[in-house]
Parts: C-alpha cells; sequence; structure tokens
C-alpha cells in the first residue's frame, strides 16, 4: 500500500480526542476540498507492505492502543486496507478510520470505528457522500460535518435532521474548517467559521450534535504536519 506517514501524536478529533493515537495516513485522493490541509498525501509517499505498516505501528504503540488509519481517502486503497484493519483488530487496537464516505463502506469490518467526513458545499464537494452509506453506519461510529459558513451550518443542520443520524451513531460532530494557510497563532482566529458563531447556532436550534475543534491546531502550530 502506498503510504504518506506513520505517526504518533494526540487525537485531535471525535469523542477520542486528547487520547495518544497512532496516526497512519494513507497516500492518495479523489476529492479536493477547498481547505483541504492534507493535500501533502495526495501524491508520492512510500510502497509499504502490510506488515511492514504493522512493524512500524507497534513500534509506536507496543501494547494495544488507539489507532487512525485516515489520509487521503483510505478506501482508495480498499485491496490492502481492509486486511490491515482486521490485523490491527485481531492485535486489541481501536480502529478509527477517517473517510469521506464517498466509497462504499460496507465491507469494512464491523470492529472498525468509522469517522464519516460528510462534505459540505463550501467544500466544493458537496455531493461527495454516497447515501447508501447511511445503511452502514453503526452505533460505533460518528459523522463529522467540517463547516465554513452559515449555508454549511444548514446543510448539516438538516442532513442530521433528515437522516436521523443522532440515533445512528455514536456523535455527530460539527467542526469549523480551519484556514488552509494558518500558521502562527493557535486561537480560533485560524478558524474561516468562528466557533462562538457555530455554538450560538447549535445552541438556538439545539442540534444533537457536539462542536468539535480540531485540538491539535491549538496545541501545535495549525501548518505543523505530523502531530
Ligand atoms: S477528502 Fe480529505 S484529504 Fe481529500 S481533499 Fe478532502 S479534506 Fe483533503
Amino acid at each position: 500500500m502506498q503510504v504518506t506517514e506513520i505517526y504518533k501524536s494526540l487525537q485531535g478529533e471525535s469523542t477520542h480526542a486528547g487520547l495518544p493515537c497512532v496516526f497512519v495516513r494513507l497516500t492518495g485522493c479523489n476529492l479536493r476540498c477547498n481547505w483541504c490541509d492534507s493535500d501533502y498525501a495526495f501524491y508520492g509517499g512510500r510502497k509499504m507492505t502490510i506488515e511492514e505498516v504493522l512493524h512500524q505501528v507497534e513500534q509506536l504503540s507496543p501494547t494495544p492502543g488507539l489507532v487512525e488509519i485516515t489520509g487521503g481517502e483510505p478506501m482508495l486503497q480498499e485491496r490492502e486496507l481492509l486486511p490491515l484493519m482486521q490485523r490491527l483488530l485481531q492485535q486489541a487496537h481501536t480502529v478509527l478510520l477517517e473517510t469521506s464516505g464517498e466509497r462504499p463502506l460496507n465491507k469494512v469490518p464491523a470492529g472498525v470505528i468509522k469517522i464519516v467526513d460528510v462534505k459540505c458545499p463550501n467544500s466544493g464537494e458537496g455531493d461527495a457522500f454516497l447515501m447508501e452509506n447511511l445503511e452502514t453506519l453503526t452505533p460505533r461510529d460518528e459523522v463529522k460535518f467540517v463547516l465554513s459558513d452559515r449555508a454549511d451550518y444548514e446543510f448539516a443542520r438538516d442532513f442530521t435532521h433528515r437522516h436521523g443520524l443522532a440515533g445512528r451513531v455514536n456523535a455527530v460532530l460539527f467542526s469549523p474548517a480551519f484556514r488552509k494557510d494558518a500558521t502562527g497563532a493557535r486561537d480560533s482566529s485560524q478558524c474561516l467559521l468562528d466557533p462562538q458563531e457555530l455554538a450560538e447556532w447549535m445552541i438556538a436550534d439545539n442540534v444533537p450534535a457536539r462542536l468539535g475543534l480540531q485540538l491539535h491546531k491549538f496545541i501545535w502550530d495549525p501548518a505543523l504536519k505530523g502531530v
């Protein structure tokens, strides 16, 4: 499989935010979100066998822990990814799969926690989510919306209600997008949508979702990779 990087940091998002986590970032993505902060994973990387990936994960997490498979879009490498996730589960890791949900998710092993990033209109990839994937969501999974304006918020709010997401998954996350070129200040001035404004909308509408901030961008320079 083609791998951009494997590293250990703190999980910055989802209900697992704040926990130590090994990240396996696979190379390649078929989408081009306007605010993408992982475009360095579109090309390049290095070819690794499943055994080599497992070995590197073991070096970073010798005992069972949290492992996130991310990208790019990891499901583009489904053929190798599915057995890799099975092996990680067999080793008793908690496995998170970060995906746009643009590819079918029905073959993802049941033990994997899917973090499905449903793209909002202002991402430029608003129609990417494959609606059949709603049926693959389980009470272990999480659905995330990255928001950059009021139209994105209304899309996420309406999608959450229309598809009863709060009753399907463990958490629905509304997360303000960060500026693509954010660097320096580690604060919410780098967000495309002010978290305070988003919080007020969520409270006013009583949305069954939780506000998610990308923790790592408040700990380290938002431009830093590998954290
Ligand atoms: S799906 Fe993820 S990696 Fe791909 S362009 Fe969008 S944000 Fe970037």
